[in-house]
């Protein structure tokens, strides 16, 4: 008999899981609440722009990164990616650009820092072998930055970068930090034309192997027998009875929808702490202004605390260069849109002074957009957090107390492209009982 899954959000772990099972002959159905499919994925255009939601960098692709290697099974490298020549740190108006490639980063590192040689060969033979060290989960990446490099501002440089993970002095796992950087440091990429590429190319295929994405599709409950769920129950009354359940959504959302979990383990689960959301300034520029840089761009005020950001103050905006846009990036959240846009403007406009003259039209997005958007409490942007202290409690498994669910995406794993893709091999492996 075929075997059937039902797969809960169509963000891109659930897309991938979904094209996994549907290449091994699986009949998969993907429910989406939105009317769009891609969850984070989406992009969206205005006039002749587009623009990201979240997705403005990719890290891992090239020099073994081992995205490339995952992405090429979906068919996903045939998208039009373009390889950034690296990612620029300013501090206090000093800048360091850190090229992409091991060898040309050391270079451009030890040029800035000649006193710090040996240091940055140490860090830098850590990254690079982090994949094989999972012990890194228990070890925090704050102390142990502070035991390797002894320069506080090449400290801040190399945790300059940190918008692509929440950075906290007290739990950040050096597994996270030195995955994501390794990974960005072999080659960080973007995606010209907008990320739902992903989202529809993984839906377009899993329709041609026989399965269903269907958006508009809300899913409010889970009826279970013996221990398993039987039925998946839609919004609008539909109902789904799958052999196997993935859940792409938030942990917590899943499990309030059935009450044949035990209630320590939603209790445990519900208790965990979700990284704080971002706010986004989508800028579509006049035609005149200057063309993007091919870079990644992190700007931050001169006592920016890095490893205990602070949500009430303006330090730290992250740029992302697209087809005639800007995005600026902040975890900061205060006043309006257009008191946040005008504020992260000039907050960069010692980078990049044309800007402010340059703007056509704007659009912000608050980490209460996200929530909206994808359901995800507070609008996390990376979903829970791992706490390097107490790592038993607060990695979560993808198998789930009812036999037959199964949890893939952000919140399993490390968050962000190549983090989710594994996890949705993982969760995948798990289901079909075999290593793939
Ligand atoms: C602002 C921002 C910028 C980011 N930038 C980057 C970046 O540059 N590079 C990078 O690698 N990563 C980035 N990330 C992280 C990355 O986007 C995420 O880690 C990843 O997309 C998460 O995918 P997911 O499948 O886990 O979940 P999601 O994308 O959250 O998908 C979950 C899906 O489930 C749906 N859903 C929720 N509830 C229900 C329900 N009841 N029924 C049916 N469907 C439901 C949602 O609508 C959504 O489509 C960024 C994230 C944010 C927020």
């Amino acid at each position: 008999m075929e075997h059937s899954a039902v797969v809960i959000g169509s963000g891109l772990g659930g897309l991938q899981c979904g094209h996994i099972l549907s290449r091994r002959g699986w009949k998969v159905t993907v429910l989406e609440q939105h009317s769009r499919i891609g969850g984070c994925m989406q992009s969206f255009r205005r006039g002749n722009a587009t623009f990201d939601t979240g997705l403005h960098f990719v890290g891992g692709a090239g020099e073994d990164g081992g995205l490339e290697l995952l992405f090429s099974e979906f068919g996903l490298m045939d998208l039009p990616w373009k390889r950034l020549d690296g990612e620029e740190v300013c501090i206090g108006g000093q800048s360091f650009f850190l090229p992409s490639g091991y060898d040309a980063y050391s270079e451009a590192l030890c040029s800035y820092f000649p006193e710090s040689t040996s240091e940055i060969a140490d860090y830098l033979a850590h990254l690079s072998q982090v994949e094989k060290h999972h012990e890194y989960m228990d070890v925090s990446a704050w102390r142990w930055l502070c035991d390797t490099i002894s320069d506080p501002l090449l400290r801040k440089v190399l945790s300059g970068t940190s918008l692509k993970m929440e950075l906290d002095a007290d739990r950040l796992p050096l597994y996270t930090f030195a995955r994501i950087n390794d990974a960005f440091i072999r080659g960080a990429w973007q995606l010209r034309g907008g990320g739902s590429q992903i989202a529809e190319k993984l839906a377009q295929d899993i329709r041609n192997m026989g399965g269903e994405v269907l958006s508009g599709k809300k899913v409010v409950a889970l009826e279970s027998i013996d221990g398993a769920v039987s039925a998946v129950i839609a919004e609008d009354g539909s109902r789904y009875c799958p052999e196997v359940v993935i859940s792409d959504i938030h942990p917590s959302c899943l499990l309030a929808m059935t009450d044949k979990v035990r209630k320590i383990y939603k209790d445990r689960v519900s208790g965990l702490d979700n990284t704080k959301g971002l706010s986004t300034v989508n800028i579509r520029l006049r035609e005149y202004a200057p063309s993007g840089e091919n870079r990644s761009i992190y700007v931050h005020g001169a006592d920016v605390d890095l490893w205990r950001p602070r949500a009430d103050v303006l330090e730290t905006v992250g740029i992302s260069f697209g087809e005639g846009t800007v995005d600026l990036m902040t975890r900061t959240c205060f006043g309006d849109a257009d008191e946040l846009a005008g504020r992260c403007i000039d907050f960069v406009s010692c980078r990049l002074p044309w800007l402010r003259d340059a703007v056509d039209e704007y659009f912000v997005s608050t980490p209460r957009t996200y929530e909206r958007y994808t359901g995800t409490p507070e609008g996390s942007a990376y979903g829970i957090v791992r706490d390097c202290n107490d790592m038993m409690r607060t990695s979560l498994s993808v198998r789930t107390p009812l036999k037959n669910l199964y949890l893939t995406g952000q919140n399993v794993g490390i968050h962000g492209v190549l983090g989710v893709t594994k996890s949705s091999y993982r969760t995948c492996e798990e289901i079909l009982g075999k290593k793939i």
